[in-house]
Formats: structure tokens, C-alpha cells, sequence
């Protein structure tokens, strides 16, 4: 299914998708589950270090592509950090015990996440970054999937235009 994007932000480079991803993180409560999508080197793991410290998570938020699942118990919520690059087949998730970390109330972050959609809850945040025109400029796309989202992503939207970092959405 296609779903239209509720709000773009502009990134020119790390510090702005930083300043996106704290934004993102101020509005985070337990049981939040963000799915990062996007190419290589896009930005996920960046979105999601800066994200952490928004969540006043004090330990080094690293890339979990070969661990797969990290968490991060320092900040404000847990932080739940998974990278399925390297899941072929849905089948492969069921030793990450999704189900049980989407009830744990702590935040679930899902780098790669948009590949195994069957395997997410009804309610989430989906983030999918594109690369722009110049080497440092990305496009952050938010889409609310379900309702968890809806009211907040207009409170994200007013807060990111306050730091001229929205676009306007062409989708
Ligand atoms: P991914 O997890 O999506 O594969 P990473 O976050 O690991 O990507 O890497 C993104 C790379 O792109 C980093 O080296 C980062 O410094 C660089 N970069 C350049 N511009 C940006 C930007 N606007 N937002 C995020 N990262 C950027
Ligand atoms: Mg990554």
C-alpha cells in the first residue's frame, strides 16, 4: 500500500537532520515504534544517534547492522535500535521478537524497517529519507501509519517550520 506523506522536511546537512531527529525525539512517548527507510548512507543511523540524544540517551549510539538489535537504557525512555538490512526473509525476524518489544513500552527505532511492513504493529512513525541535489541534502518524508501519529506530526510540522526545515510536500 502507498500512503502520501504527511510532512518533508530539509536537510542540509547532519546538524540539520539532527536538530529533525530532536524534534522527533521531544514528542516520542513509551511504546512509540519510528521505522527509518531510505538507501545506504542516507541517514538512518545518523537520525538515530541524534535522536537518542534527544531522549537524553548518554551512551554511543552505533550502528546495530551486524548486531541487530541494540538497546539503550540511559535515557528518558529505552531505546530500542534494530537494523534489518541483513533480514532476506520475514520468516528471519521471528528471533527478534518484534511483538514483545512493541509491548515493552520502551521506543523501537527500525533501521530498514519499510522491508518487513507485514511484521510491524498498526501504529507507527515511518521516516523515509531521500538524497537531495547537493552531497549533504537529504529529504526527511513522515508519514503516520495508523493514528498514533496524526495529531502529533502537525505539532512536528509547526515545530520544524519554526527552524525553516520543512519543504512542501509534492507527493
Ligand atoms: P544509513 O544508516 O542510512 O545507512 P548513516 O547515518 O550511517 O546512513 O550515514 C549517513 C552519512 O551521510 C554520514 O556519513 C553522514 O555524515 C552523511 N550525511 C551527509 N549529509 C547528511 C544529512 N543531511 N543528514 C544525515 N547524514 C548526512
Ligand atoms: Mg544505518
Amino acid at each position: 500500500m502507498k500512503h502520501s506523506v504527511d510532512l518533508a522536511a530539509r536537510s542540509h546537512g547532519p546538524a540539520d537532520t539532527a536538530t529533525i531527529a530532536a524534534a522527533v525525539a521531544d514528542l516520542t512517548v513509551a511504546g512509540d515504534v519510528i521505522v527509518l527507510g531510505g538507501d545506504l548512507g542516507a541517514g538512518k543511523t545518523a537520525f538515530t544517534k541524534a535522536f537518542g540524544a534527544g531522549l537524553d540517551v548518554t551512551d554511543a549510539i552505533t550502528s546495530p547492522t551486524f548486531t541487530l538489535h541494540q538497546r539503550y537504557d540511559s535515557g528518558r525512555l529505552v531505546v530500542h535500535h534494530l537494523d534489518v538490512y541483513r533480514i532476506e526473509q520475514i520468516e528471519e525476524t521471528i528471533d527478534l521478537a518484534l511483538p514483545e518489544l512493541f509491548e515493552s513500552g520502551g521506543v523501537v527505532v527500525l533501521e530498514w524497517g519499510d522491508t518487513i511492513a507485514p511484521a510491524l504493529p498498526a501504529s507507527y512513525l515511518m521516516v523515509q529519507i531521500e538524497f537531495g541535489e547537493g552531497d549533504d541534502d537529504r529529504i526527511l518524508n513522515f508519514i503516520g501509519i495508523g493514528t498514533a501519529w496524526q495529531a502529533r506530526l502537525a505539532r512536528l510540522g509547526e515545530a520544524l517550520s519554526e527552524k525553516n526545515l520543512t519543504e512542501q510536500v509534492t507527493a
